[in-house]
């Protein structure tokens, strides 16, 4: 091993996703599986796949491409770029919108490639991403009916998201206002509206609260499976297999990071000489602990940040990072650690996001 290394362990995504799916399934919801933090991982693709979970969303193209492979029905989270609407029809089965310009091109681009291309269109509630307001209704309808029109498209559903840009909390009323929408448009355009698509994985807590508004029937889930936590109120759910740690940290023992030790030492908690900045430009003050033993790991900032891994061993602590390097404090820990050792992390949402980004990071999977 010359890399730190990402061990991911499919069984627990596959029995999470499983878990999740029939959970849902008791409340008439049917789910999305969103294998994003992955960046187009077809291995976790696959390990939920297998826990029935038959829709799989990514926010970029050129994953779905990858992941199609697994056979299953694939849907583009991001709202397709004009200038991606031939790769979008091949590589999407789906795709979430609201912008008629588009949904047009798509309509042209399925037609010549002889497909109906589905579109889940969005309306923004009050969290200010994507979406037609939800105060325009006139719109709404209007685009309801270009969908129906347009040769190339079918309408998969309406759907909403919270907690990305504004931090609006899904609740009773959100999703009600989302409702009724959706029932007058049914209404006013004759059209059947198959999936109220409800949110992301904080929707959530108002299934756990028993508040869950009737009639909404569809999520897009990534985090609930992938962790094992419920966001709103930040608890694990045992339910769902999730890491033992602090909930605050957010971590999981489904993706571990392990890194190598590349020298070890006694040395004091202090740095010696005029202080200035760090690699980063930040000025910085320390406590004097004395002299503790330290190890300097084979990973960095750009690999993963400190903020977002927990040392496996309670005993360990991360003193700081530059680019390349991770120095942990290993003075308390009961292991006999030596040069060449591993020191493993736990990761939380973020940490795993960058550690499936890197080129600094190789992927090995437990099955
Ligand atoms: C990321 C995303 C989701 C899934 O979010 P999780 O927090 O992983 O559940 C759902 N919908 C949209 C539009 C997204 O961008």
């Amino acid at each position: 091993m010359y890399m730190p290394t990402l061990e991911i362990d499919l069984k627990k995504l596959t029995e999470n996703a499983r878990v999740e799916k029939e959970m849902l399934a008791a409340h008439g919801i049917e789910v999305m599986a969103v294998n994003k933090v992955f960046d187009g991982c077809i291995e976790t693709a696959q390990a939920v796949l297998d826990g029935g979970i038959n829709v799989i969303a990514e926010s970029r193209t050129y994953n779905l491409k990858k992941i199609r492979a697994t056979g299953c029905t694939t849907c583009l989270l991001r709202s397709p770029s004009l200038s991606e609407i031939e790769d979008v029809v091949r590589y999407a089965d789906i795709s979430l919108n609201s912008e008629p310009v588009v949904m047009q091109a798509l309509s042209d681009e399925a037609q010549r490639q002889g497909k109906i291309h589905q579109v889940l269109l969005m309306i923004d509630m009050g969290d200010l991403r994507e979406g037609i307001w939800f105060a325009h209704y006139e719109q709404i309808l209007a685009t309801v009916k270009l969908i129906e029109e347009l040769p190339g498209l079918a309408l998969y559903g309406l759907g909403t998201n919270f907690n990305c840009y504004g931090t609006v909390l899904p609740t009773v009323k959100n999703g009600e206002d989302f409702l009724e929408i959706a029932k007058r448009i049914e209404t006013d355009s004759g059209v059947k509206i198959e999936h109220l698509s409800a949110g992301n994985c904080t929707s959530y807590h108002l299934l756990d609260k028993g508040i869950w508004p009737a009639g909404l029937n569809h999520l897009r889930i990534g985090g609930l499976h992938e962790f094992g936590i419920e966001y709103v109120d930040m608890k694990y759910l045992d339910a769902f297999h999730h890491s033992g740690k602090d909930v605050g940290k957010a971590c999981s023992d489904m993706y571990m990071l392990h890194a190598e030790i590349i020298e070890l030492n006694s040395k004091p908690t202090v740095p010696v000489g005029e202080l200035g900045v760090d690699a980063f430009l930040q000025p910085k003050s320390f406590t004097d602990h004395g002299t503790r033993k330290r190890a300097l790991l084979a990973f960095g900032r750009q690999d993963v940040p400190a903020e977002n891994c927990v040392p496996q061993d309670d005993a360990i602590s991360v003193l700081g990072q530059t680019s390349d390097h991770t120095l942990v404090d290993i003075e308390d820990s009961q292991q006999p650690l030596k040069v060449g050792d591993i020191v493993s992390f736990e990761l939380d949402y973020t940490g795993l996001l960058m550690a499936c980004q890197t080129r600094g990071v190789q992927r090995r999977f437990k099955y």
